[in-house]
């Protein structure tokens, strides 16, 4: 689907490449290490080879980090789970699958194909690092000390070590939960590793505040990575069980795509409507006129041009007795407004935007709250 290779998962983010059907992104910060990088070591040396060993060794390392992203990708689509794309930031690399395996132990695999990348990568170097004669002395190894081979493999196997701290957003928090699901419910496994994760950056603080202050950072990264992802799986406990039928908008205005955008601007002044389904004749689904279509539209074509000429053809469908959490992973992972609904014969049957779900999510979150306040009251 072009609409999805051609949207980055961060913003700011460059294409340097696509390798195995997988689009690698750079975000502009890590660009600016990478200058930052370049600066320091031209006012720290004055010598312009100091300044190329500096920035190719950053280069070299981030190139394993996507080998690491690409760990996961790979493995992840062994077990029928597609990646949209892999992103560079400052702090590491970022593989967007488009959702977890459901099996834990494909998870569990999938977590675990990264850092085992940086393993075999370090013990690569270590055999050319032997080969070449170097490093007859282990203790001397350090992060800083060394030849370019032996710091990068040294990294190589931090790396491994650090991505394997079981709290999330590490892949080792995601083995942990996986780890747990196996033995009880996902949202609860989901509640322990995010506690244990939380626990961990407490501990990564204090550290921080009396070793070094690099943890203090990392810290901050764990506890927000286990908030965020314990938030990912109440959603999900709010919405169990709930079908697309159920939250879907029903009411509705289509077009069709001889109509002239006159047409689309008149009914998205009239009501609440911004996003609309366009159909053939037979009621088939055409495409999707989105309102950001449709003001592009109007400023390349004026009123009289059609909504056929500008609306959406590679677009997502959605089943209605499709559970609303897979219908949510889709939505977000395709970065669609909205998308059309359809009934096992395949005719529209209705549209389910993000408002409809936070809706109902609301509605049920409030419901829930209601029955539990409900047993509070008799048991006093
Ligand atoms: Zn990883």
């Amino acid at each position: 689907m072009d609409r999805q290779q051609a949207k980055p998962a961060f913003g700011w983010s460059w294409r340097i490449g696509v390798v195995a059907g997988i689009a690698v992104y750079v975000h502009a910060t890590f660009v600016i290490l990478i200058l930052w990088i370049a600066l320091s070591y031209w006012l720290a040396t004055h010598s312009v080879s100091a300044m190329l060993e500096g920035v190719g060794f950053i280069l070299a390392l981030f190139g394993c980090v996507v080998l690491h992203e690409y760990g996961h990708a790979l493995t992840a689509r062994r077990f029928g789970v597609r990646t949209r794309s892999i992103t560079l930031l400052p702090i590491g690399g970022v593989a967007s699958l488009e959702k977890m395996p459901d099996d834990p132990r494909e998870e569990i695999l999938v977590a675990l194909a990264g850092p085992a990348v940086n393993v075999v990568i370090g013990v690569a170097l270590w055999v050319v690092v032997r080969l070449s004669g170097g490093a007859d002395n282990p203790q001397e190894l350090g992060l800083t000390s060394g030849s370019f081979l032996e710091r990068l493999m040294v990294l190589n196997f931090v790396l491994a070590g650090f991505n394997l701290i079981p709290a999330f957003p590490m892949d080792g928090g995601r083995v942990l939960r996986a780890w747990l699901s196996l033995r009880m419910d996902p949202v609860q496994a989901t509640r322990a590793a995010a506690g244990i994760g939380q626990a961990l950056a407490l501990f990564f603080g204090l550290l921080g505040l009396f070793y070094n202050p690099f943890l203090l950072f990392i810290a901050l990264f764990v506890w927000i990575g286990a908030a965020a992802e314990s938030g990912a799986t109440e959603v999900r406990s709010v919405l169990a069980g709930v079908r697309v039928a159920q939250a879907m908008r029903t009411e509705f205005h289509t077009l069709s795509p001889d109509e002239p955008l006159a047409r689309a601007v008149e009914l998205s002044l009239s009501s609440s409507q911004k996003d609309f389904p366009v159909l053939d004749i037979r009621g088939g689904v055409l495409g999707i006129l989105t309102y950001t279509d449709l003001l592009r539209g109007l400023k390349e074509l004026g009123e009289q041009g059609t909504v056929g000429e500008v609306m959406e053809t590679g677009f997502e469908t959605v089943r209605s007795d499709e559970p609303l959490q897979s219908a949510f992973d889709r939505l977000q992972s395709c970065g669609c407004r909205v998308v059309p609904v359809l009934d096992a014969n395949g005719a529209l049957v209705g549209l389910l935007d993000l408002d409809n779900i936070s809706e109902i999510f609301q509605i049920r979150s409030a419901l829930h709250a209601h029955r539990s306040l409900g047993t509070d009251q008799r048991l006093m």
